[in-house]
């Protein structure tokens, strides 16, 4: 199942944005996140100041973006939306600057994502709320300096690793989202399935949850095939029989690990007898970037306990062994 933003289809960003929580209030999860941010943004509004710049990492489909727009509807502000790949130059940013008005918000997902360049005009930016730009070329070339309206940068990124020290350090606040329990995504789903109008148990909603990576977006896409399998096999109502069988069709794993966990588990345990293994090594094996592993797969694998962490390496847990039906050694089996 999709949780990968660049590839989401224009239907499934539409989709994406009905069901996306608008107030505060309707966002579930990341308490402490909410309890902060209430603060940072009642203080902003009682000094009538821009609130800090602030800085959303964790995995994808926690809920960045959706934190990011309501910052800017908590403070009253318009909220401009880019990524860090499509501002390719100086100039493009110095547009999106110079558009903002006092106190909007400029979200830049995919933060890690931006050029050299193009960061280095942003630290001026962050902070002192100005911009050099060049105007003319060749021998008339020569930069002015502009001024700008007070903003606050809401910056989101998967690879907060990657960041470099002086952008991380213009961020006064950041934090980091966490997957969500089985109990809050219960909740997403539900308030979903009521948002699209479309019944669903109780039951069958918190099979939904403990089958999603922690991750409301993937809880929400299969609430989405569910609703198809219930209206075509069922009388339109998602109860947990329809469940159960659209989530085997869809052969979504029993504890909601996606394909490349079950392949660093099966790595580990496979070619690397169980661990300790090297995170590089892992990596290699699996054909992705290191980083990559430890911010994007590693944290959840660790949190359910398929994976532990030792001074020499990953080691696969007893759960990994049987989730994958593999017998771990010394436990008895042959
Ligand atoms: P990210 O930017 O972290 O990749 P998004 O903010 O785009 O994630 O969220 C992905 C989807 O999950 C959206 O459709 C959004 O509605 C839903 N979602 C995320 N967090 C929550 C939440 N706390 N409550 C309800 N829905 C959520």
């Amino acid at each position: 199942l999709n949780n990968n933003k660049e590839s989401l289809s224009a239907a499934d960003k539409e989709f994406e944005n009905n069901i996306r929580p608008r107030e505060i209030n309707d966002f579930s999860g990341q308490g402490q996140i909410i309890e902060n941010l209430i603060v940072f943004i009642k203080a902003a509004k009682m000094r009538g100041e821009a609130l800090d710049h602030i800085l959303f990492h964790g995995p994808p489909g926690l809920g960045k973006t959706t934190l990011s727009r309501i910052v800017a509807n908590e403070l009253g502000v318009n909220i401009k939306e880019t990524s860090g790949p499509v501002i390719e130059k100086p100039g493009d940013l110095a547009g999106l600057l110079t558009n903002l008005e006092p106190r909007d918000v400029l979200f830049i997902d995919e933060i890690h994502r931006l050029s050299t360049v193009v960061e280095e005009y942003l630290y001026a930016a962050m902070e002192d709320y100005r911009i050099d730009i060049m105007i003319d070329s060749g021998p008339n070339a020569r930069s002015i300096q502009l001024t700008l309206n007070p903003f606050t940068l809401v910056g989101a990124t998967t690879r907060s690793g990657l960041l470099t020290a002086p952008l991380l350090s213009r961020f006064a606040i950041k934090q980091r989202l966490e997957y969500y329990t089985a109990d809050t995504l219960q909740k997403i789903v539900s308030r979903s399935a009521s948002i699209l109008g479309t019944k669903i148990t109780s039951d069958a909603a918190g099979e939904i949850a403990r089958r999603s990576r922690g991750t409301p977006r993937i809880a929400n896409g299969l609430l989405r095939r569910m609703r198809d399998f219930a209206q075509v096999l069922g009388n339109g109502v998602i109860d947990l029989g329809i469940t159960q069988h659209g989530l085997k069709a869809l052969n979504v794993d029993e504890h909601g690990l996606d394909e490349m966990d079950n392949r660093i588990l099966l790595t580990i345990i496979d070619k690397f007898k169980g661990g300790p293994v090297g995170i590089t090594t892992i990596a290699t094996a699996v054909g992705e970037e290191t980083g990559t592993l430890e911010e994007v797969y590693e944290p959840f694998l660790i949190q359910e306990g398929f994976i532990k962490r030792t001074p020499r390496g990953r080691e696969a847990t007893h759960k990994a062994y049987a989730h994958l039906g593999r017998i771990a050694p010394g436990s008895g089996g042959v």
